[in-house]
């Protein structure tokens, strides 16, 4: 069996929708359509842990503000994860593997790559783990895709993965 040698760095509640905040939750495991998907292109999934839910051990918390998670504390927990995933990166990279991107998730605080949601109102914006993933790209100097599954419209989704598998 020869290996596709492509791989996307995926939010960990794409995965596993368990660690979202109580009540957020879309799917009762995965975002089938994501992970069909990814399954059918034999792209191989690489699974960021989920800061917010390492970060405060707990599994029932509320969702909250972007300003409530970005303390000195949840940044620095967040910055050494990026430096982890873009080590990881590197490697696949060095090592002959094609690394399509980074698939986070729009609206979280943490992971959002375009739009953040503070209470009722959705304005341009990254969460803090993708906000440190980009200051890591930039000091080393290289960067890879990121985007943001947006639950509203995963068709959207799949059209930019495709895309990514396509020319990335
Ligand atoms: S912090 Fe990121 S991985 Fe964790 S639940 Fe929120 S969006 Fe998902």
């Amino acid at each position: 069996m020869e290996r596709s040698r492509k791989v996307l760095f995926v939010s960990h509640c794409i995965l596993n929708q368990n660690v979202k905040p109580k009540g957020k939750e879309v799917y009762p495991g995965s975002v089938k359509e994501i992970l069909n998907f990814l399954s059918e292109a034999d792209v191989g999934i690489v699974q960021i842990p989920c800061p917010s839910v390492e970060f405060f051990s707990d599994f029932e918390r509320e969702r909250k503000s972007k300003e409530y998670y970005d303390t000195p504390k949840y940044r620095a927990h967040c910055k050494k994860l990026a430096k982890i995933i873009i080590k990881q990166i590197e490697n696949y990279i060095r090592s002959g593997y094609r690394v399509l991107g980074i698939l986070g998730v729009e609206l979280s605080p943490t992971c959002a790559v375009y739009q953040i949601e503070n209470g009722n109102r959705i304005s341009p914006g990254k969460g803090v783990l993708i906000e440190e993933i980009e200051n890591e790209m930039r000091k080393k100097n290289f960067q890879v895709p990121i985007i943001g599954l947006n639950y509203n419209n995963i068709y959207a989704t799949l059209e930019k993965l495709q895309t990514l598998i396509k020319y990335g």
